[in-house]
């Protein structure tokens, strides 16, 4: 018996296997599809094992060169990430037409990932016709999100009319690594608060107030909170009708200049990359610098704003590319926090990779936790077989 869990985005397939006491025993992925240079690439632990380059047409080429390389009899079961559930779709289901109804209603929110997560169902369900198909959501743990916390302040029939709200995202992840955080502090998350910041090419942070999220950052699409790779995260809306009429702008180039042109890339000019834009800062770049000022400054503000819902953290995780990698950007997100008793010990966060880097008298215990979405999805997978 195996779990196949699939990622399937927008140009890359990721995927894992795991055998039935939820070992891990092949991890890879697609990326690039569509161009001439796709990619396959096999991972042992963090790196890279193999790297193929091929000719990988599309997602179903993809899908059938991933099948193809493992075995497909032993695929009992396929967990699927759905990046959005809408406000029905709270838990992880077996999909039927019904559910893939309702994925493809929220294809207008999440217009980057739920059609491509739908494809990836329907080809399973071609190759694999006698595995179980799991939808298991992004957006299901923040399903807590009080309504005050999750309605904006628009006229309410909005809300009513086309479901107007903060939905929130990378839920899969907060959940994993605010689980993980309960683990490392021997305690039950219903008995702890925690503030989870996923720092990756998208970026959100979440307050989990005793197992249930009260707050996120991202809100009715992936585009509200933090500054991320491309995207700008908060700004006042009011800047969206005063940029199409003075630089003329359709409505599908401001989408494609607030989601694609933004973010670190539109402060720096040269990259959406963190890392890329630390080494700039370093060798003196000011508009890398100001970004990475900018992206840090932000995640501080919604810190503090988290600590003000919560009332009392025991947490604080940093997780994905840049919470896992980036000292420097942990250490400036959380730069003069210690009269909130959140302090950090510069030489455990310089090297700890996985664990715990505050310092002893911190009241706040801040952790790196790598993410590991593929082990949730197949966490939720079992009680279906
Ligand atoms: P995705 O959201 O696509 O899964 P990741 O979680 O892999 O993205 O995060 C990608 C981000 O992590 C990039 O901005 C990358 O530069 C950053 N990153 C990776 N390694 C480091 C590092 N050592 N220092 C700073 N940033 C890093």
């Amino acid at each position: 018996m195996r779990i196949l869990v699939l990622n399937c985005g927008s140009s890359s397939i990721k995927y894992s296997i795991f055998d039935r006491d939820l070992n891990r025993i092949a991890r890879g992925s697609v990326e690039r599809i569509s161009s001439k240079d796709a990619c396959v690439l096999s991972y042992r632990s963090d790196e890279p094992e193999s790297k193929e380059i091929c000719n990988i047409p599309d997602h179903k080429t993809a899908l059938e060169y991933i099948l193809g390389h493992i075995e497909k009899g032993s695929i009992t079961a396929v967990g699927h990430r759905v990046v959005h559930g809408g406000e029905k779709l709270r838990n992880s289901v077996p999909v039927t037409d019904a559910v893939k109804q309702e994925i493809k209603k929220c294809f207008q929110l999440a217009p980057l990932h739920n059609p491509h997560n739908l494809s990836g169902i329907e080809m399973i369900e071609k190759i694999l016709p006698g595995a179980k198909n799991i939808a298991v959501f992004d957006t299901a743990f923040h399903s807590t999100i009080p309504r005050y916390s999750y309605l904006y302040a628009l006229p309410y029939y909005l809300y009513r009319k086309y479901t107007i709200r903060r939905f929130g995202f990378h839920g899969i992840s907060h959940r994993y690594v605010s689980m993980t955080a309960a683990g490392i502090l021997g305690k039950e998350m219903t008995d702890i608060n925690i503030i989870t910041c996923h720092l990756g090419n998208g970026c959100s942070i979440t307050a989990v107030k005793k197992g249930c999220v009260v707050d996120t950052s991202m809100g009715f699409t992936p585009l509200e909170g933090l500054i991320m790779g491309t995207r700008c995260g908060d700004i006042d809306p009011a800047i969206v009708p005063y940029l199409m009429a003075s630089e003329g702008l359709t409505l599908s180039e401001i989408n494609t200049l607030l989601t694609g042109q933004s973010g670190l890339y539109g402060i720096s000019g040269i990259s959406n990359d963190m890392k890329t834009l630390i080494d700039e800062a370093a060798a003196g770049n000011e508009r890398a610098q100001l970004a990475i000022d900018m992206f840090t400054y932000r995640v501080r503000k919604y810190i503090g704003a988290y600590y003000a819902v919560l009332g009392k953290v025991d947490a604080i995780v940093f997780t994905a590319g840049i919470g896992e990698k980036s000292p420097l950007i942990r250490s400036k997100s959380l730069d003069d926090l210690q009269g909130m008793g959140i302090i950090l010990d510069r030489a455990l966060n310089s090297t700890v990779s996985s664990g715990v880097i505050s310092a002893g008298g911190s009241a706040t215990k801040v952790m790196v936790i790598p993410t590991d979405e593929e082990l949730i999805i197949a966490r939720e997978v079992m009680p279906f077989l």
